[in-house]
């Protein structure tokens, strides 16, 4: 088993947001796949089901599970785009189907949260939609106690992410 390399994914996510010169929330995470001709579709999936990646004849698609809240729904899209930068190779072989990405944010340790691609992934999807800089700049150098309900959600709403996905970003800022 390979040992997930955070790094490589944030510093991928970083480029792309580089390269559409990114500077205020919310991430346009639609737009950029499109860009990459990536085909996304959203589907009423089992409640368990957040997403999905997989390459056929060539063609890169992201499937989304279109029941879950729509913030919930942007991470899981941006989660999926991370498989085809980083693991196109195993999407191309199998189509990858992320089940609860959620769970990948209590601390307990998770099955899914201990593969390294899963993580990866993560790490991406919060660097992505979360940029450092935004961050900080919608922080305003005063910071946010993560324990401030209302504080994480009021951040979380101007990323348009969940208030999940924004104590995720905050516990490793
Ligand atoms: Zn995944």
């Amino acid at each position: 088993m390979t040992v997930a390399d955070q790094d490589r994914a944030r510093e991928a996510a970083r480029s792309i947001l580089r390269e559409f010169g990114i500077s205020t929330p919310p991430v346009p995470i639609e737009r950029i796949i499109k860009s990459r001709k990536i085909v996304l579709q959203y589907a009423p999936l089992d409640e368990d089901l957040s997403g999905m990646a997989y390459i056929k004849d060539g063609i890169g698609i992201i499937g989304v599970n279109a029941l879950h809240h729509p913030n919930r729904q942007r991470f899981s899209a941006a989660h999926e785009l991370a498989h085809h930068v980083l693991h196109a190779p195993d999407i191309r072989q199998a189509v990858h189907v992320d089940k609860g990405i959620r769970i990948l944010f209590r601390d307990d340790v998770s099955a899914l949260g201990t593969e390294p691609m899963e993580i990866e992934a993560n790490a991406f999807a919060s660097e992505l939609l979360i940029p450092g800089e935004l961050l900080a700049a919608a922080l305003e150098g005063s910071g946010v106690d993560i324990e401030d309900e209302a504080a994480v959600e009021a951040v979380a709403r101007r990323f348009r992410v969940s208030p999940a996905a924004m104590r995720f970003r905050l516990s490793r800022f």
